[in-house]
């Protein structure tokens, strides 16, 4: 057997899509771009979308529309994939480091708390995994404190806050369609907000800062001259990605079911344990499963490591747990002490997770699981 760690859940469709948009003749940002933000923005339940090259450039560009720059502070956990951090750098901002609740793996409203400084001017929460944040708590910090709320919400397209999708709390979010995550465009990103003028902003940034996009000056029966109010980047989706993202956003519901099948499968077989622990669900949450992880308590016989090892010669593919930005060479000047990030980074592996994965493939990582567990 071979198992993958994830596998993008492309077919005929998204081929089909995508040749339908090489013939006619737009290859770059247009009518295709719009149709997939609408189609997101409604999936999410926020008022407008904002297609962007990836997660990574969608967050640069949510700090910089949010007014953060050089002297700010962005609190972001630091068990998240370094991207996270990265686009606080980018903006020019510093970013500083919460720990998690280990029962999620997610930044709290008290762990952010902890990380709030007189220069905090904004708060990046990662729903890390899929899993959503608490995210009422963190909100009401947010205000209280008059501080930004950004969701970098890369993992958690379908998952869903108190029965509301993220993406549809009112705050600007960003989410990602790397092939790693729950739909893909091979590369690709959205943000989303409620905020007409800021979906506006965010249209000229991604397109050089242009006062026009090329649909409209395509489509305008008079001439239009553009301008450039600000300097932007080009962020830009392409009409070919976007073409695959429609057909993808249409089989969310599937993939959805699928993945939390499966990760039920793992919770049954792995639940009790002695040596594992698995994710707890909070009451507040529905999970979309963008990966299914374990710690490996310090009960067990074998490390983390010699886990993964004995998985790969078995033919299964796994990842270690979330990084721990702040132990990254690049970050070494932040120096900081977080605990259950630390800890959680060495003893943690991801499992395989993706949509075409069988029953019986669950049944054989579980079996080698066990059976690793048993050996030494
Ligand atoms: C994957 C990921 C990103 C980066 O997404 P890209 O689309 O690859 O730029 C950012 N944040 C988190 C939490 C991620 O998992």
């Amino acid at each position: 057997m071979n198992i993958p760690i994830a596998k993008p859940f492309l077919g005929p469709e998204e081929e089909e899509a995508a040749v339908r948009a090489i013939r006619s003749g737009w290859v770059s940002q247009g009518p295709l771009v719009k149709e997939f933000e609408e189609r997101f923005a409604e999936y999410v339940g926020a008022k407008y979308a904002i297609a962007t090259t990836s997660c990574t450039t969608a967050l640069h560009s949510a700090l910089v529309v949010s007014g953060i720059g050089p002297g700010d502070e962005v609190v972001v956990p630091s068990l998240s994939f370094i991207a996270t951090a990265n686009a606080v750098v980018h903006a020019g901002a510093v970013p500083v480091f919460a720990d998690i609740d280990p029962e999620t793996c997610n930044v709290t409203a008290e762990t952010i708390q902890k990380a709030i400084t007189r220069k905090t001017r904004a708060v990046m929460p990662v729903h890390q995994m899929g899993l959503p944040v608490d995210l009422d708590p963190i909100a009401d910090l947010c205000r209280e404190r008059g501080l930004k709320l950004i969701e970098d919400a890369a993992c958690a397209i379908g998952s869903e806050y108190k029965g509301k999708r993220i993406g549809g709390h009112g705050n600007i979010a960003c989410f990602s369609f790397h092939p790693r995550k729950i739909i893909t465009t091979g590369e690709g990103g959205m943000i989303t907000t409620d905020d007409s003028e800021q979906a506006a902003r965010l249209r000229r940034f991604r397109h050089h800062g242009m006062s026009v996009s090329d649909i409209e000056r395509h489509t305008a029966d008079r001439i239009i001259i553009e301008t450039y109010p600000e300097i932007g980047y080009n962020y830009r989706m392409t009409d070919i990605q976007a073409a695959i993202g429609i057909i993808q956003l249409g089989k969310m519901p599937v993939i959805l079911l699928r993945r939390r099948e499966l990760a039920r499968a793992y919770d049954k077989g792995l639940a009790d344990h002695p040596c594992l622990r698995v994710p707890r669900v909070p009451e507040y949450a529905f999970h979309n499963y963008q990966s299914y992880w374990l710690e490996i308590l310090c009960s067990s016989s074998i490390s983390r490591d010699e886990l993964m090892q004995a998985l790969l010669d078995r033919g299964i593919a796994t990842r270690r747990g979330i990084m721990a930005i702040h132990l990254e060479k690049c970050y070494e000047a932040i120096r900081v002490s977080l605990p259950d990030t630390e800890r959680l980074t060495r003893s943690a592996v991801l499992l395989p997770i993706f949509p075409d994965m069988k029953l019986e493939q669950v049944e054989y990582v579980l079996q080698c699981i066990k059976g690793s567990l048993l050996a030494v």
